[in-house]
């Protein structure tokens, strides 16, 4: 059988992977925790299930304009205008099914082939599996040792001929990190003077904590004209935690929107009516359930904080937004696959190993889960990683015994 060399390098989905075992695993009755997902578990807004119930019910079920929805490019317009402070038009926004499709198209409509495209570490896995699926080059560029912050001198430092464009993901997943105002400014200057995209991937951006401000990049740039290429990418997924609704949106200048919407086109048509009319009645309706998952989100990472910190060996920089953390585990194991894999056969806790991210040595481990759930899988990876913990533990109604150093 004859398949495509690019399509066999794509790498497969970590995190699907581990969902889809440790299914397996809880199918078969184990007690697994999991600490890998990237989802929030709260209620889809209820204006949401209204909207697109209304939708259903009219049995006029059609393709849409490409580009989305009057009603959904409104909220858009509303939402950017309210976060973000900044007067867009209609020209300007692109609705995709989810963020995800939203950076391939992006990719898509501004990528030749061997083009290079800048991706601070940690970084969101897809970024550079779909930067080599456009014929694109994925350039890495690592923080600091004990540090995820990017530094703006190291990103000067890989800009050539062949940059086309840069992507900030802010807050990080996956390592919860927010970068300083100061960096945003840097970036969206230096973007706007080297004539390089800059894609910021923001959402997260409403998931903060320790009183932090949303910064709008929008707030740096002097560009605002069919020039400009500063690219904002977000979606109903995270903030409204209706990950299964897959709707994301794009804002982008008139001319690359144009483009994109053929691409989107051409390999789309348009996302669901249904799925766009649930992300219009999010946006439209009742905003209260937004605050409600940060705080909740706020108080688990305290929580999961808490439970790492009397955690001897590993070190974790405290996430100032997202779900994640990415603590580094290197005193116990320098290979993530293999620890991972470790603490999922021997304390049943599903976590994703950081080199998945561009961060060997580390685990992200998320705090999306119930406050048990954190407590008792941070528990677990203690148990199995600290020498000096007791032999045996209950996991579920079964003991289970330490038969390795
Ligand atoms: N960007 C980042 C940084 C993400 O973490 C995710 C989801 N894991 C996405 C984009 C994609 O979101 P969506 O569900 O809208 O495709």
């Amino acid at each position: 059988m004859s398949i495509s060399q690019l399509a066999r390098e794509v790498k497969e989905s970590p995190t699907l992977r581990l969902n889809e075992e440790a299914g397996r695993l809880r199918d078969k009755g184990e007690p697994v925790i999991h600490l890998g997902s990237g989802e929030p578990k709260t209620k889809v807004p209820l204006d949401a299930i209204l909207a697109a119930s209304a939708k259903l019910k009219t049995a006029d079920i059609r393709y849409t304009p490409t580009e989305g929805i009057p009603s959904l490019i409104k909220g858009i317009i509303r939402y950017t205008e309210d976060i973000y402070n900044k007067v867009i038009a209609p020209e300007n926004v692109c609705v995709h099914a989810g963020a995800k499709q939203a950076v391939y198209n992006i990719l898509m409509t501004i990528l030749n082939p061997q083009d290079e495209v800048i991706i601070p570490a940690p970084y969101w896995v897809s970024y550079p599996e779909i930067v080599k699926m456009l014929y694109g080059v994925p350039v890495i560029v690592q923080p600091e040792d004990g540090r995820f912050h990017p530094r703006m001198e190291d990103i000067v430092e890989v800009v050539g001929s062949y940059t086309k464009a840069i992507i900030i993901n802010s807050p990080n997943n996956p390592s919860g990190e927010v970068y300083s105002a100061d960096f945003i400014r840097e970036i969206v200057e230096f973007c706007e003077k080297k004539k390089i995209y800059l894609l910021m991937d923001d959402i997260y951006h409403r998931l903060i904590f320790d009183d932090r401000r949303t910064v709008s990049c929008y707030e740096f740039a002097k560009d605002d004209s069919d020039n400009s290429r500063l690219i904002v990418l977000n979606g109903v997924s995270k903030m409204y935690a209706m990950t299964g609704f897959r709707i994301g949106w794009s804002i982008a200048n008139r001319k690359v929107t144009s483009t994109l919407i053929n691409v989107s086109a051409q390999n789309t048509s348009c996302p669901s009516v249904i799925l766009q009319a649930a992300a219009a009645g999010a946006l439209e309706g009742v905003q209260s359930g937004v605050e409600s998952l940060r705080q909740t989100l706020e108080n688990a990472r305290n929580v999961m904080l808490k439970e790492l910190d009397a955690f001897t060996g590993i070190r974790t920089i405290k996430p100032g937004g997202t779900f994640y953390c990415l603590p580094d585990f290197r005193a116990y194991e320098k290979d993530s696959v293999k620890l991972c894999r470790f603490l999922l056969d021997k304390a049943l806790v599903v976590t994703v190993p950081g080199v998945e991210f561009g961060m060997e040595g580390h685990l992200r481990l998320s705090y999306c889960g119930t406050i048990k759930e954190i407590t008792e899988g941070v528990k677990r990876i203690k148990w199995a990683l600290d020498p000096d913990s007791p032999n045996e533990i209950y996991i579920g109604d079964r003991k289970f015994r330490r038969d390795w150093k």
